[in-house]
């Protein structure tokens, strides 16, 4: 029996999560022992360790806590109180989704909404934001987005995002996402009146199929003037087979890009492997090597990398399908040029 999209949609998120929400690991990046959070709108936060609860209420004079490890668990203290357990979980009054402030001291400030649930795992602490799809959808579409750049392409970038989120679940161990361009890259939720919020909510709902399923649909900042197919990049096949389309943008506009890096951290690195480039990157830092697409020229100890293209070179290139927008394409014109014999469907809600 072939099951339609509605049926696979929910075989494929099961039943325990809510249809809607994503759980993303945020700031992962920073590897932080201490972080604080904060309220912002009025509206008051409850923040719980084991049974035990506080209220961070800014109209009441407390808006901020600081969250520390301490032993295999968690200390949440205020300038009046404190709370200790095993896992801390921020939220409404009604244990629903609300508007709060995540900092890790000294380095980066977010604003998030929807549920916190924050970990002790080995002295670091993994704080994992559960966000309402559509919410996580503009927050990367936001992220992802180039100064000057038409609503249809956003749009695509949308539905791309939608889809990624629904069908790629299960990127890492202990939660769905992370926040980098590993998955999808995502900051803070835009404003209602920005470019994302809109290219989100014209798009609410549709996603991007193939054989009737819901595909984790993959994106690239450019190609290198055709686009790869996974398997070409070493990856595994996936849902989707993807194809290698022209992208006449990039071919007339390559970004071209240099990089030197020691021999010894080269050794495991193949061009058209994404896995060897994704190593070094986890390594050197991203962007250290920006594409797949390149050569390698020994200079002593060291190589020269030359290459073409920004990220892996699968799916939607953003910088063709802006091109595309601009010559007049709509959304669904620049998502089936990029995912060739895909559908769009309506998710169930
Ligand atoms: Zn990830
Ligand atoms: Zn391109």
């Amino acid at each position: 029996m072939k099951l339609g999209p509605a049926l696979l949609y929910f075989a494929l998120i099961g039943s325990t999560a809510s249809a809607q929400d994503v759980r993303i690991g945020v700031l992962g990046l920073f590897h932080s022992f201490d972080l604080t959070v904060s309220s912002t709108t009025g509206s008051a936060i409850i923040l719980r360790a084991d049974d035990r609860s506080l209220t961070l209420d800014a109209s009441a004079g407390l808006a901020r806590a600081s969250i520390r490890a301490h032993d295999a668990g968690l200390v949440v203290r205020t300038a009046t109180q404190s709370l200790a357990g095993h896992e801390v979980t921020l939220a409404s009054r009604k244990n629903g989704p609300v508007d709060f402030v995540l900092s890790v001291p000294g380095k980066i400030t977010r604003h998030y909404r929807g549920r916190l649930a924050i970990s002790n795992v080995s002295g670091e602490l993994i704080p994992v934001v559960t966000i309402d799809l559509e919410t996580a959808v503009a927050s990367v579409v936001a992220a992802e987005t180039l100064p000057g750049e038409p609503i249809e392409a956003l749009k695509a970038q949308a539905v791309a995002a939608r889809s990624y989120f629904v069908a790629g679940r299960r990127r890492h161990e202990d939660l769905d996402f992370c926040d980098t361009t590993h998955c999808q890259f995502l900051r803070s939720p835009p404003p209602s009146q920005s470019a994302a919020f809109k290219a989100a909510a014209a798009t609410q709902g549709l996603a991007l199929t193939f054989e009737s399923q819901v595909f984790a649909a993959m994106y690239t900042r450019s190609c290198s003037g055709r686009t790869s197919t996974p398997v070409e990049n070493g990856l595994p096949p996936g849902n989707y087979p993807y194809y290698s389309v022209e992208c006449h943008y990039c071919r007339q506009h390559p970004v071209r890009w240099q990089s030197r890096i020691s021999a010894q951290n080269a050794n495991n690195l193949r061009p058209s492997n994404e896995p060897s480039r994704l190593e070094i990157d986890r390594k050197l830092g991203w962007n250290t090597v920006p594409s797949s697409d390149f050569n390698i020229k020994p200079d002593g100890g060291e190589v020269v990398l030359e290459g073409v293209g920004q990220g892996h070179g699968i799916g939607l290139c953003q910088a063709g399908g802006k091109a595309m927008a601009e010559d007049g394409a709509n959304f669904r014109q620049i998502l089936l040029y990029y995912y060739p014999n895909a559908e769009l469907i309506s998710l169930p809600r």
